[in-house]
């Protein structure tokens, strides 16, 4: 007989283990565990980009993920101290180039829209080009959008930090079969858990589409993410640049890289020359976990009565990982319910 735990986490991605670091932090004893390895998933990736949807057309699900991003700081700090090891998280803000007249009146709504819906803890502003330092896209109009929230981290190391920060707190985190099955217990799955959701219900809920990205050895500094087109470039703090990345509905492997990322690199250096002379030293491929809704998948779980599902973290798992972390344990510990509509498992059944 292992741990008596309050909670039980299944999968032990960024979903995963974020809802049982914010269960530790409450108090309760967590147990994660992973058949595979600890961010065997999507979550040991290489890119890291936390970026916001344009301020505009505001909803809930907009505002839940503008709170996630805005207490990411202090949540991915909170990680590091208690666990000893480095997230890479940085509030580098973003550049996007603006190349036609209509870019260019949309990012002047967005800033006044930012104004509003980002209270003033962030912006979204139209610069000159020349005042944005070395690591400034190519842009025809001279000019760029900067954002003043975008953040990045380390995925893999994010996901490190997370286990450390749980087991200083007593959790066990472990990788074996989830047979011992205590307390409240939450599926984060991924992929495999849409598929199995979607095999049970006769229909597609949720899928796994491929990306693929390469890190290249070249130190930015503190240098801004830029997203130019399908390029992101994200500098990290420890010498390296992540490109991301490619999205694939059809493949043939879900891990192995190929020429779509050749492309993406070609597409990466043209923005950014000083790319061309760096190193690739890592090419990577895996499958995003994709609910039909496309929004993130929380709440009761579909299939096991009286368990949880988060899910469904598509192409921004790590952006919403603390928003998500805190919901699932409102939800989980005391019983309080703030998902967004669109986030419940309903909305892709
Ligand atoms: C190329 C690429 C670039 C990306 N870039 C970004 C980005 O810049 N910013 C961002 O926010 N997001 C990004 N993402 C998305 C992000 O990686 C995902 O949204 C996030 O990692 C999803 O986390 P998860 O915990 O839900 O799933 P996963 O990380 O896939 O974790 C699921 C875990 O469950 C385990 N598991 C499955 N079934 C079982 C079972 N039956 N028993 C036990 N364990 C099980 C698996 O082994 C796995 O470890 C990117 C993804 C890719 C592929």
């Amino acid at each position: 007989m292992g741990l008596a735990a309050d909670v039980t986490v299944v999968g032990a991605g960024v979903f995963g283990l974020a809802s049982a670091w914010a269960c530790a932090k409450r108090g309760a004893r967590v147990r994660v565990i992973d058949r595979t390895g600890i961010a065997a998933g999507c979550s040991g990736g290489v890119v890291g980009m936390l970026s916001p949807h344009a301020p505009e057309r505001w909803n809930e699900t907009k505002e839940f993920q503008f709170q996630s991003l805005i207490s990411a700081e202090s949540f991915w700090r909170e990680v590091e101290a208690v666990g000893g090891v480095s997230t890479g998280y940085d509030r580098v803000g973003r550049l996007q180039p603006i190349d036609t007249d209509r870019a260019l009146g949309l990012a002047h709504e967005r800033t006044e829209s930012a104004r509003t819906f980002w209270q003033g803890k962030a912006h979204w502003r139209v610069i000159e080009s020349c005042t944005a330092g070395d690591w400034a896209p190519q842009t025809t109009s001279g000019l760029l959008i900067e954002d003043t929230l975008s953040a990045r981290l380390h995925p893999r190391r994010a996901c490190e930090a997370l286990v450390a920060a749980i087991r200083a707190k007593g959790g066990v985190v472990e990788v074996g079969a989830a047979i011992d099955l205590q307390g409240q217990v939450l599926w984060a799955t991924g992929v495999a858990g849409l598929k199995e959701l979607s095999e049970v219900k006769g229909k597609t809920v949720g899928n796994g589409v491929k990306g693929q990205a390469a890190v290249f050895g070249l130190d930015a500094g503190g240098a801004p993410i830029t997203s130019a087109g399908d390029v992101l470039v994200v500098p990290h703090a420890d010498g390296t640049v992540a490109v991301g990345s490619t999205s694939e509905r059809e493949y043939a492997s879900a891990d192995a890289t190929d020429d779509l990322l050749e492309e993406l690199i070609a597409r990466a250096c043209e923005v950014f020359p000083m790319l061309a002379t760096a190193p690739v030293i890592e090419r990577w491929a895996n499958l995003r976990p994709r609910a039909k809704s496309r929004a993130p998948m929380l709440g009761a779980h579909p299939l096991h009565t009286d368990q949880f599902i988060a899910n469904g973290g598509f192409k921004i798992g790590f952006g919403m990982a603390p928003g998500v972390a805190e919901a699932m344990a409102d939800l989980m510990l005391d019983g309080k319910d703030a998902i967004p509509d669109r986030f419940r498992p309903e909305a892709s059944l």
